[in-house]
């Protein structure tokens, strides 16, 4: 029998004894062993701070991203193996590309977040904050990687998605990870650990692994680490509350239990096409991955009048779904992950029956299954309850039941439906369906404070809707309450859950030194050559130009005007200007930033490619005609970009800082503009 290993400390190393058997939930079939007996689980969390947190802290976030992008391309080419094995975990191809497809996608997804950080390896967060009335004293936060370890303890359903969604955000944040999947479907993410590996993508350190028992590893997790879990509400606070989180003050982020629910709006009827929908997403969500996901659909609710078409819809699209041995084309749910998870539903669903009653599917011990032996494999049907008194029943907002089952209740009002769906104390995720927006508006601001997502499905979206139940890489992944009060993924907010945030004061000179980003007031750098000569590498940040002056005139205002039709009222019409913030025709601000170029440009043929467009801009106070203006141009930040392909001309963005100031000194107009700059060297 296959013993799976540990890789820890550098090295596949077996833990000691018989460990735990692992099952193959299709067919019964003991062929596995995971044992992390032995393991020196300090020695873990301290080789992954001695090792890969300094590799990996040392890379920018480009660098990261980068390795990220040649992970995923070095797993979708390796997919086929993992495929193969996620059959025994009972998930069908299409559950398993949920798995292993979206574990890769948000590799990738956290790969090209690279490109919404700075070529460093820390960043700032946010905008300067001038202290002092003089400017002299300024404050900028700052985000370094964080110098302990992730330890990301996860659930059986989705052990390749699982891992790979969480080592993509601490990894790109520059901070190694211990996963533990959960044992039971530990050999999948095995495998894939295997050619992670094999690949020697990541630097040493950066990931081991644990296929067992976690033992006594949270005894030693220190302050500058995260631990994450998703699991049940009660491992979960167990682990929350174990001494040295509590002691340490670790940052703990856990996804448990969530009573999902959807809401049929009181606007849709049979034969509309939100109809067809509203069925479709909840047959999906009940039986895909054979209903163990932590975001599928658990509670129903239709108005009181579409209670029976409901349930006759619903019966009907469920009796569609094949359910047998997940490898044959045919079938379209496969088992759950094993016998005890299948004891576990149906005693859970037992619970539901106290106050609700079954409508479609049965408790049977051998459901009818093709090409598979209905008592060896973990095979359940999928089951619909019916619930007609949801407000005043207790168990179904609060006994989940991992697996294919769902239950379905009336709502009178859409304030009643609000309050439904917050009886499950907090949620991942709520799906309104609707095709009146004003419905979705008073719903979704009523429900929002219990639920981490929200999707509104309807004619309009459907097509491209990512679905309920699918979490994205960009977007928060968590929920309050019940849910856990936690977030994964979500993108560059996500990142900074492994970073720690400091504040940094001083005069604006020494912060643009330690920030590596002009800060406004700092000292500002003029020379013989101008900014426009200088290539990519040569440019300093604070490379200052002061340009010669110019004087507006009433021509330039009526000049502009023509040239872009822009001929509102406050720039051409001398006699409108009473009960507005103007005393005379004031020049357009577009004008003024062209005028800035005219000014601050150095025409010649140089390193300057283009203009790459602008970030910020404000005007300030009016220019009229007779104002004198003048320029001073601040090279603020220099971000060099990848070469695309061999062809690519070497170059990087440069963002300048343009102050437009009158004769009195005072800015009238500030921007950020960006250009494209080329490189000297390639
Ligand atoms: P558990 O909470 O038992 O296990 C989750 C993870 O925690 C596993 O990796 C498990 O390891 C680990 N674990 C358990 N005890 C400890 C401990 N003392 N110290 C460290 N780690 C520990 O959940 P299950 O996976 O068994 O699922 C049970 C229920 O949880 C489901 O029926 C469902 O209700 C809910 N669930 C929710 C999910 C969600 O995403 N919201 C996902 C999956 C489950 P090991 O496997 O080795 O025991």
């Amino acid at each position: 029998m296959q013993k799976l290993e540990n890789f820890i400390l550098g090295r596949w190393i077996p833990g000691s004894g018989d460990g735990q058997v692992l099952y193959d939930a299709v067919t019964g079939e003991a062929f596995a062993r995971a044992s992390t007996a032995g393991l020196d689980f300090h020695e873990v969390l301290v080789y992954a701070r001695a090792v890969g947190n300094p590799a990996l802290r040392r890379m920018t976030f480009h660098e990261r991203g980068r390795m990220l992008k040649a992970l995923a391309l070095h797993l979708s080419a390796q997919k086929e193996k993992f495929y193969t094995l996620s059959y025994r975990t009972g998930a069908t191809r299409a559950d398993s590309w949920i798995d292993i497809e979206g574990g890769i996608g948000n590799l990738f997804s956290y790969a090209s977040l690279r490109r919404k950080f700075p070529d460093e390896a820390y960043c700032l967060d946010g905008e300067a904050h001038i202290l002092g009335k003089g400017g002299s004293f300024a404050a900028q936060h700052l985000l370094v990687p964080k110098e302990g370890t992730a330890i990301h303890i996860n659930a059986f359903n989705f052990p390749v998605w699982g891992m790979l969604e969480k080592i993509a955000v601490n990894l790109l944040a520059g901070v190694p990870a211990v996963v533990k999947p959960a044992t039971l479907t530990a050999y999948l993410t095995e495998a894939v650990v295997r050619e992670i590996v094999a690949s020697g993508i990541l630097p040493d350190g950066a990931l081991q692994l644990i296929c067992g028992s976690a033992g006594d590893l949270l005894n030693y997790v220190g302050s500058q680490d995260v631990v994450t879990f998703t699991g049940s509400a009660a491992t979960g606070l167990t682990l929350k509350t174990h001494p040295a989180i509590l002691r340490e003050n670790v940052p703990f982020t856990m996804e448990a239990d969530s009573l999902n629910s959807i809401v049929l709006g009181e606007d849709v009827d049979p034969g509309m096409p939100e109809w067809d929908l509203f069925i479709k997403e909840i047959r999906r969500e009940m039986t895909a991955k054979a209903g163990q996901k932590c975001t599928a659909i658990r509670r129903i609710f239709v108005p009181e009048g579409r209670l029976e078409a409901a349930r006759e819809a619903l019966s009907k699209a469920l009796a569609q779904t094949v359910v047998g041995n997940p490898a044959h084309e045919k079938v379209r749910m496969g088992s759950l992950a094993g016998q005890v998870q299948r004891e576990e539903v149906r005693s859970r669903v037992r619970e539901l029956l106290a106050d609700s009653r079954l409508i479609y599917g049965s408790l049977d011990d051998a459901p009818e299954v093709l090409d598979a032996d209905g008592v060896k494999g973990a095979f359940l049907s999928p089951l619909l309850l019916l619930n007609e008194k949801p407000l005043a029943a207790e168990a179904v907002h609060s006994v989940e039941a991992f697996g294919p089952v769902s239950t379905l209740m009336p709502y009178r009002s859409l304030e009643e439906a609000v309050l439904l769906t917050k009886k499950g104390r907090g949620s991942l995720v709520c799906s309104l369906v609707t095709a009146r927006p004003s419905l979705a508006r008073e719903f979704v601001l009523g429900a929002a404070t219990h639920h981490g997502r929200i999707l509104v499905l309807n004619a309009a979206c459907a097509r491209e809707s990512t679905g309920h139940g699918s979490p994205l890489p960009l977007l928060v992944h968590g929920g309050p309450g019940r849910a856990g009060g936690g977030e994964e993924m979500g993108g560059v907010r996500g990142v900074k859950h492994y970073m720690q945030r400091v504040a940094v004061q001083g005069d604006p000179t020494t912060l643009t030194a330690i920030t590596g980003v002009y800060q406004p007031g700092g000292a500002q750098t003029t020379g013989d050559v101008h900014p426009f000569r200088k290539y990519f590498e040569e440019l300093r940040i604070g490379d200052t130009v002061i340009t010669h002056k110019r004087t507006v005139t009433a021509a330039d205002i009526v000049n502009f005007a023509n040239v872009s039709w822009d001929h509102f009222y406050a720039h051409t019409d001398h006699t409108s200007l009473e009960g507005t913030p103007f005393e005379h025709p004031v020049a357009h601000g577009y004008f003024v930033l062209s005028a800035a170029a005219g000014l601050f440009v150095d025409p010649g043929k140089g390193p300057v490619l283009l203009n790459y467009g602008l970030d910020e801009c404000r005007f300030l106070k009016p220019v009229y005609a007779g104002t004198t203006i003048g320029v001073r141009l601040t090279v603020k930040e220099k971000i060099r970009q990848e070469l695309k392909d061999d062809q690519d001309i070497p170059k990087g963005i440069v963002r300048w800082l343009v102050d437009v100031y009158d004769e009195t000194g005072e800015s009238v107009a500030v921007a950020t503009i960006l250009t494209m700059v080329r490189c000297r060297e390639a």
